[in-house]
This record gives structure tokens, sequence and C-alpha cells, in this order.
């Protein structure tokens, strides 16, 4: 079974690690520089990216990640686990670190104070019926360099992509108990 470590320092780690075991992977939290280094691949969960990138260089773990992502390890961000992967963001504070390889600009909370959370069923590439998302305070993707694949959109923005071992999603694909979206993850694994 390939070995998944979810970034565990702040966030919706407990999910992930559920649907990630029931898809027969070696799930496990990611605290330390080396738990990192048994990773197979990552994911970086939903949570508050401005919090997770300081906690990630105080406990030593931010160059180590931005290493391994660049190395190729497959990495799946949701939600601010997406924002940490993106090389721009809009709607941020100047100085918001991330640990960046995925050529897009995110928009922070993009969706608005109206509508602080929302679900909605999106047709996704390559999976036969949609995938329901939930979206809470999300990002959406402004824009994607030449690389980039989108895999799913929503009021006219990209909130699903992919790029080489990169993939990320604006909504939380852990929450719902469907597993189809972390198994295309799982796909980027091989073997
Ligand atoms: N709004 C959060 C951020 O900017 C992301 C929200 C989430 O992960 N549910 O980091």
């Amino acid at each position: 079974a390939p070995s998944v470590g979810v970034f565990a320092l702040q966030g919706d780690v407990r999910e992930h690690l559920q649907v990630l075991t029931a898809l027969g992977a070696d799930a496990f939290p990611v605290r330390r520089p080396a738990e990192l280094e048994r990773c197979d691949g990552l994911v970086l969960p939903g949570g508050e990216s401005t919090t997770m990138a300081k906690l990630a260089r105080t406990f030593e773990l931010l160059e180590p990640l931005r290493e391994r992502v660049r190395d190729g390890m497959p990495t799946f961000g949701t939600c601010a686990g997406m924002i940490l992967l993106a090389d721009r963001i809009e709607g941020g504070t100047a100085d918001q670190e991330t640990i960046g390889g995925l050529d897009v600009t995110v928009r922070r909370n993009a969706f608005g104070r109206q509508v602080d959370s929302f679900e909605a069923d999106l047709p996704f590439a390559g999976l036969a019926e949609p995938v329901h998302a939930v979206f809470i305070r999300a990002p959406w993707v402004e824009r994607t360099g030449p690389g980039v694949e989108v895999l799913a959109e929503a009021a006219g923005h990209p909130v699903a992509v992919r790029q080489g071992h990169l993939m990320a999603t604006s909504f939380h694909p852990e929450v719902d108990g469907d597993g189809r979206v972390h198994r295309v993850f799982l796909g980027l694994l091989g073997g």
C-alpha cells in the first residue's frame, strides 16, 4: 500500500485519514520532517492557510515540503491546501508564504462573505458521475499556467486542477464520504 501522509499541524486531518485508509492507503499524520520522509504522497487539508504556513515554518516542515513537492512527490491540496500549493495568491496578505509548485493564481475566500459555505454537484473530469462538492470559505483559481488541467469549475472559475503530480480542489472531498476524488489522487502515485 502507498504511504500517504496528511499534513497535520492544523486543519481537517481526521476525515482525510479515514478516506485514504478506506481506499487501502497506509495513511498517517505528518507533523515532523521524519514523517514527511516516509511519504509516497501527501494531502494538504483544509484549515487556515496562513496559520498552516506559519506552523510549517515553526516546525521546520516548510523547506522540506517545498523540496519534496519540487522533487515530484504527488501532493493533493484541498481548500487551504490548494492555497498552500499555489505559486501566487490574491486577496491574501502580502507576506503570506506558500509551499508553491502549482502554476496558478488563487483567490482566497473568493465566493464572498454572503455565501460563506455552499454545496454543489459538479462534473469532474474523468469521473462518470458528478462530485458532491462542499465549499467552506473556499478559494477559487483565478488564472492557470499552461501546464494546468482544469478538472472542475464552479461560478465560472476552476475549483479543481491538476498539474503533473500536483492536484488541488477548492472544496472538501473528504467530508461526504465519497472517495472518488481521493482515488483520482492515489492514481497519481502509480502502482
Ligand atoms: N479561507 C481559508 C484560507 O484562506 C480556507 C478555508 C478552508 O480551508 N476551509 O486559508
